[in-house]
């Protein structure tokens, strides 16, 4: 089943002389569960599609459609809904509110919507997290790794359609980015979770399924690594 189709996806930014087209025409699928990584030179357009998928940047034109909603034909304030609930976004370095704990810069996206924190649901995160004795720490009270896992927590709470990380690994050692790809892989295979990964990291490229690379705003390779 597919559960992401983008077609056609251009995006310009600024007009006249100065303007940068940053996606050209990018068309492709994703099924249910796979992991992509993207990968390409910096300044290819790898964030700005990311973006775009994330429902934070609208495309110039072309449509995104994610379990057949076309999300920049929602309104503003549904297509912030739709984000909070369906997908699931990680940023290299972390986007943890610095006064949250770790709880509750996890349980955040159900908290603005709303609902009902499931605690017994929580505590099982946090235990694949390793941040069951971390619960109540700030994030400045954390190491870069622990930080990433809470931003992948946050990421995960509503069981989104899709996660996007844009260089998850950007930040960190060694040791701690072979934990972060763990984990990634450990939610992609155990719980079926579909994740694009931006990387320039072999080890997360070499753990995907397919690998898009991108270069001056077009698919330059999309090729299918794992079945
Ligand atoms: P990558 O993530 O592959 O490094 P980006 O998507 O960040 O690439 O950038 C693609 C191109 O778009 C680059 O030429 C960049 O300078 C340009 N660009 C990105 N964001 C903006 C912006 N907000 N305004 C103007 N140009 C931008
Ligand atoms: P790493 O070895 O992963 O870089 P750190 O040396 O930053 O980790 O932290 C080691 C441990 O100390 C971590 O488990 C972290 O939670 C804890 N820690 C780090 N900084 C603080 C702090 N300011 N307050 C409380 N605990 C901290």
């Amino acid at each position: 089943m597919e559960i992401l189709t983008i077609e056609h996806l251009t995006k310009i930014y600024g007009k006249g002389d100065t303007a940068v087209r940053a996606l050209d025409d990018v068309s492709f699928s994703v099924s249910k569960g796979e992991f992509v990584a993207i990968v390409g030179p910096s300044g290819s357009g790898k964030s700005t599609l990311l973006h775009i998928l994330g429902g934070v940047d609208r495309p110039t034109s072309g449509t995104v459609r994610i379990e057949g909603n076309d999300i920049y034909a929602l309104h503003e304030s549904n297509l912030a809904i739709f984000r909070r609930r369906q997908i699931g976004l990680i940023y290299q370095f972390y986007n943890l509110i610095p006064v949250l704990t770790v709880a509750e810069n996890i349980t955040l996206p159900l908290r603005l919507d709303g609902r009902k924190v499931d605690e017994q649901e929580l505590s099982g995160l946090l235990s694949m997290l390793s941040l069951q004795n971390r619960v109540n720490h700030l994030p400045n009270q954390l190491s870069g790794g622990q930080q990433q896992r809470v931003s992948i927590g946050r990421a995960l709470i509503n069981h989104p359609a899709l996660v996007l990380a844009d260089e998850p690994t950007g930040n960190l050692d060694s040791k701690n980015s072979a934990e972060i790809v763990e984990l990634l892989k450990y939610f992609n295979r155990e719980m079926n979770q579909t994740l694009i990964v931006i990387t320039h990291d072999e080890r997360i490229a070499l753990q995907a399924d397919r690998i898009i690379a991108i270069e001056d705003g077009r698919i330059s390779r999309d090729e299918v690594v794992r079945a």
